[in-house]
């Protein structure tokens, strides 16, 4: 593999982003910036040309535990355990504000480290996560008890909400710093201290992140970042110095971590896989329609989890579909992300390009009808591009229309009645999403309420905001992000009761 010296990083990257990918990238653990503890490095990727970015630390166990005791310590004792609730909305304001004001900075890392468009990162990625963090920070100084109406005599019995603990947050790639940030959110919020694990693919936005943090005054310990891959993230949750696991990922890997957590009886969040439904009715305005199941499927390259990867539509539209959904896939413009013409990157990863490409060729060969895509693209830069892919099937039964993708290929099939939509819909072991795209009401609310996913979306598909609930129902999670729901998950409840 060529690495790529500082010299020949991308002309498009600004001197900030420049000066923090050349410089090293080793653990973050307490104040203090270590290399692992057996020296083990691993690359990350430029997914536009193949070629290496940087080496990064490889945490081990032994790095978990110096991780845990740092962050074991900071929550037990010190300034973090002594701040006020207002002390810690104050340090997660300035983070916001510090993620705000290098931006620029963080797009281009996140583009450059992830394949991202640019501009896709700086306002969804980067905005986003200055966001939750903004919401998150308003928690603090609302996280109260109750007094209870107990029938004993004269006793006071009444509940504090504590922070959890310690917690082990394991974030993937597709979206780097948004999702470190859904993390760090609520458990900062709630008091608890965090060891962050990046995913291998996308390390250097949490370890910037966790500098910052330092820079505007958190305490040493409350946040550390440990890079690595799964070897790494499976010490983590073994260590039994964790209380909370918070994990976003494969539904495999997510399976594995549920049934440890539940060994050692750690509380655990899980944000698992999707293979969403997204239903046009005959009334639906189909403009919008086709223009927001495009995006559905499309949006960073088909790598999110809540992307509508199962559309259906109505038999005597399905045509008319097909044709305007194709028109637009074939003129999709794919690029490197730092190069702001381009709409769609490359896939993170070569491992991702051929998981997906084994795929398209299953549902080729189960019978699938290609009608865009279907090939690697740009195949001369090195980088891993898949041309934006929509199958037309008849049966519900292909792996394509069944199995998480993860990449940007669009099922497509007819239906002819509401009752048997919503049946083939529900049929998937996943339940993280849903959409429905209809002019009537009634409609949208009879399919809203029959349709098992965490989110539904009418006329519209993917919106996220830190106050909404987000999460799975069946294998796609247990628990909710955002909101009040995603703060409790780092809270437990104490009764306190006093014989007066
Ligand atoms: P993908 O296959 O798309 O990379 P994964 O679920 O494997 O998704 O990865 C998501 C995150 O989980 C990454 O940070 C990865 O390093 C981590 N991870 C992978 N395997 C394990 C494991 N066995 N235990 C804990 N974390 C893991
Ligand atoms: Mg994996």
């Amino acid at each position: 593999m060529t690495t790529i010296s500082p010299d020949t990083l991308p002309d498009a990257l600004g001197a900030p982003a420049r000066e923090f990918i050349s410089g090293t990238h080793r653990l973050l653990i307490g104040a203090e910036r270590p290399e692992a503890a057996d020296g083990r490095t691993f690359a990350t990727v430029d997914p536009a040309t193949g070629r290496e970015i940087a080496q990064v630390s490889q945490g081990g166990a032994e790095d978990v535990t110096r991780a845990v005791v740092a962050a074991r310590t900071a929550f037990a004792e010190g300034p973090w355990s002594s701040l006020p609730a207002s002390g810690r909305e104050q340090l997660m304001l300035a983070l916001a504000q510090a993620i705000e004001d290098h931006d620029q900075e963080l797009a281009e890392i996140e583009s450059l480290d992830n394949g991202k468009p640019v501009g896709l990162a700086k306002y969804v990625d980067v905005r986003g996560a200055a966001a939750h963090l903004r919401y998150f920070a308003g928690w603090p100084t609302k996280i109260e008890g109750g007094v209870l109406p107990v029938s004993a005599p004269n006793m006071l019995c009444y509940t504090r909400r504590e922070a959890v603990g310690v917690c082990g947050q394991i974030i993937p790639w597709n979206f780097p710093l948004l999702m470190a940030c859904w993390k760090i959110g609520p458990a900062l919020a709630a008091g608890c201290t965090t060891i962050l694990k990046p995913a291998e693919q996308t390390p250097l936005s949490a370890l910037r992140l966790g500098e910052l943090a330092l820079e505007v005054g958190f305490p040493p310990g409350v946040l550390n970042v440990l890079t690595g891959d799964g070897e790494t993230g499976a010490a983590l949750v073994d260590d039994p110095g964790i209380d909370k696991i918070a994990f976003t990922g494969s539904t495999a890997v997510g399976r594995e971590i549920g049934a440890k957590a539940g060994r050692a009886l750690k509380r655990v969040t899980l944000e698992l896989g999707g293979k969403s439904p997204n239903v046009i009715l005959p009334d639906a305005d189909l403009d919008a329609a086709i223009k927001g199941s495009y995006q559905a499927i499309y949006f960073n390259s088909g790598q999110a989890c809540n992307a509508g990867s199962r559309l259906f539509v109505p038999a005597e539209r399905f045509d008319e579909v097909m044709g305007a959904l194709a028109e637009q896939a074939d003129a999709a413009r794919l690029g490197p992300g730092l190069d702001p013409q381009t709409q769609l990157g490359p896939l993170v990863s070569a491992e991702q390009r051929d998981r997906v490409m084994s795929y398209i060729d299953s549902g080729r060969e189960q019978g699938a009808e290609l009608l865009a895509g279907g090939e690697t693209a740009l195949s001369d830069s090195g980088g891993y591009f898949v041309s934006p892919t929509l199958f037309s099937v008849t049966s519900d039964e292909l792996r394509i229309a069944r199995e998480e993708i993860f990449g940007p290929v669009l099922v497509a099939s007819p239906y002819d009645t509401l009752e048997e939509v919503a049946r083939r819909a529900n049929e998937s072991e996943y339940g993280l999403a849903a959409g429905v795209w209809t002019r009537d009401l009634s409609s949208a609310h009879r399919l809203a309420s029959m349709l098992r996913a965490g989110s539904v979306y009418v006329n519209t598909w993917g919106l996220v905001d830190p106050s909404a609930p987000f999460g799975g129902f069946k294998a796609s999670g247990i628990g909710r992000e955002h909101g009040h729901d995603g703060l409790d998950a780092y809270l437990e409840t104490k009764t306190v009761w006093t014989a007066l």
